[in-house]
């Protein structure tokens, strides 16, 4: 027997539609390169995005087809999430802080045929133009004052072409299946690899986004994503948050900067904002030095990559902001686990609800979790066992753009059992509290044993005097690899090796110690933000410990 309900298929333009009609009058402000204050209302949006769909249905391209954007968080990129989605086309958000040589190879290979690209990327892609060959128009995100100079060919000013078209629109109806979006993973090995997201996985995971316990956005919160729109949907925020009818505020290209994102918290009123931990470290900093807050911040997430425990306790303690702890991945679209405390947990003390705050959190509805030792075996949800975590679920990829889509190929992320592997180790404890404790491929194996790197990251980095630290394992004689922990000092901070050994003594099992400490001015990042340990083992590739 078959259920008798309506078979609407999930559409992103239906989100638009609801959102104008329920909210019209909810503001969105963005920062630009040619205004650092636009705002305008949800019907200005849905009325825009209306003329753009008309714009790119006379620009010769078909259903399915790939359109680039290369953009910062604002309202003309939040236009082109919803006009080439809802026309039938593919979002393709482009990373433009990759290396050019990976934005070009991304470009042709998802053959990209036209491309979005803001005034202060224009460099990047005139740098790249005789190398894209599937390209046939560049649109300039900006007005006619604001055109630049440039060598490229066919060249048109997104206001301009706006501007030729009325906004009857009627948004079709296709299949929810159909791809809506695609990002490339920056992985720091090999080629990036494309992610296609669906009508239907983009609903369901906006759905999921905003639950009491995963944002609690809705129409009365002030939303800043301050995670990048180029990267993984900026974590799915510009569907959740205007499903629900959340004034949106985006930081445009001034994401790291603290006195842009204080002014824009303190002037908007914003609630809530997502990012990865150094965007958090960047504005703690700003309020520090300047004594200036926060005050209507209630939550931040921060994900992406371990959030340390300073940015839980400063934002906490010094500016009563909740710090919300998630996980996930660009296969994953990205949402996969999310802090929330229990019932039965309002009473733990300030260092037990850090210490949890520390985990990634637990699973939202939608994503299965489950870690598996070398042979595939499940492992229990004990807190203590650790193993190769992976997933499934119905925003989760099943395969890459143009390669295998058969569970169990080396280049399909998905094994024979079904599931993905998401190659981060972790363990979960019985109340489904995740705990990343590395990548697989970052694990430091040592006499047999696995030691995590992040579990010595954490505990150096909550050293007041140690800005950022990470582990790496480096040739051992007598136990193949021991831990190499090198560490950015806070300004005018002096510690020596042994004040960091002495120091990360009570915090963590004797054998999990650092065989040496050895110091830097920085570490190197991917263009995501996340270390890049590959970089780091390279540097240290002759690096020998001190015989004892
Ligand atoms: P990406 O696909 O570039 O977003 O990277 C996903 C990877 O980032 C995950 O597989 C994790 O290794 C890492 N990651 C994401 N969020 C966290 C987090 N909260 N803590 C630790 N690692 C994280």
């Amino acid at each position: 027997m078959q259920g008798l309900m309506m078979k609407t298929q999930l559409m992103i333009s239906s989100i638009l539609r609801h959102a104008e009609r329920n909210f019209p009058t909810r503001e969105i402000v963005s920062v630009t390169a040619d205004n650092p204050r636009h705002r305008y209302t949800y019907k200005d949006f849905a009325k825009r995005t209306r003329q753009l769909a008309n714009a790119l249905e006379s620009m010769g391209v078909e259903f399915g087809d790939r359109i680039g954007t290369l953009a910062w968080n604002d309202y003309r990129h939040l236009e082109l999430y919803y006009g080439i989605s809802g026309t039938g086309m593919v979002c393709h958000m482009i990373n433009p802080k990759l290396f050019p040589e990976q934005v070009n190879y991304i470009i042709n290979h998802a053959e990209d045929k036209i491309l979005f690209v803001d005034v202060l990327v224009m460099p990047l892609v005139e740098s790249l133009q005789s190398h894209l060959k599937s390209v046939e128009k560049i649109v300039v995100l900006t007005d006619k004052d604001h055109m630049p100079q440039t060598t490229l060919d066919n060249v048109i000013c997104y206001e301009d072409l706006l501007a030729q078209f009325d906004d009857n629109y009627q948004w079709p109806e296709f299949d929810e299946n159909s791809a809506a979006g695609m990002c490339y993973t920056s992985g720091t090995t090999g080629n990036p690899k494309g992610v296609v997201y669906s009508h239907r996985s983009t609903i369901l995971h906006a759905y999921a986004g905003s639950l009491p316990d995963t944002t609690n956005a809705s129409c009365k919160s002030v939303t800043m994503p301050i995670v990048p729109m180029f990267h993984v949907n900026a974590w799915g925020i510009p569907y959740a948050g205007v499903m629900v009818g959340s004034k949106l505020v985006m930081p445009g290209p001034k994401m790291a900067d603290g006195e842009t994102l204080q002014s824009l918290i303190e002037n908007e009123g914003v609630t809530l904002s997502s990012g990865v931990p150094t965007i958090w470290m960047a504005l703690l900093e700003y309020l520090d030095k300047t004594g200036k807050k926060v005050p209507t911040l209630s939550a931040v997430t921060s994900g992406g990559a371990a959030c340390p425990r300073g940015i839980i306790e400063r934002f906490k303690n010094d500016y009563q902001t909740e710090v919300k702890q998630g996980w996930g991945m660009t296969e994953m679209s990205p949402l996969g686990t999310v802090f929330t405390l229990s019932p039965g947990m309002e009473n733990l003390t300030d260092e037990e609800d850090t210490e949890l705050r520390l985990k990634q959190g637990k699973s939202v509805f939608g994503v299965e979790m489950k870690i598996v030792d070398e042979e595939n075996n499940e492992l229990p949800w004990d807190g203590v066992a650790f193993g190769a975590l992976k997933v499934k679920g119905p925003w989760i990829a099943t395969g890459y753009y143009g390669m295998s889509q058969t569970p169990g190929d080396a280049d399909c992320p998905v094994d024979t059992d079904g599931w993905m592997n998401t190659g981060d180790v972790a363990t979960i404890d019985p109340q489904g509290y995740l705990q990343i404790t590395d990548r697989t491929k970052d694990v430091i194996k040592s006499g047999g044993e696995w030691i995590s790197s992040i579990d010595i990251e954490n505990a150096a980095a909550s050293h007041p005097q140690i800005a950022e630290a990470a582990a790496i394992g480096r040739y051992h004689p007598k136990w193949t690899e021991r831990p190499l922990l090198v560490v950015v000092l806070a300004e005018n901070a002096e510690l020596s090796r042994d004040d960091v050994i002495e120091y990360l003594k009570d915090r963590m099992h004797k054998w999990s110690l650092p065989e040496d400490v050895v110091f830097a001015k920085e570490l190197p990042h991917t263009a995501t933000g996340k270390l890049n340990k590959l970089a780091l083992r390279d540097t240290f590739k002759d690096y020998e410990f001190p015989s004892k």
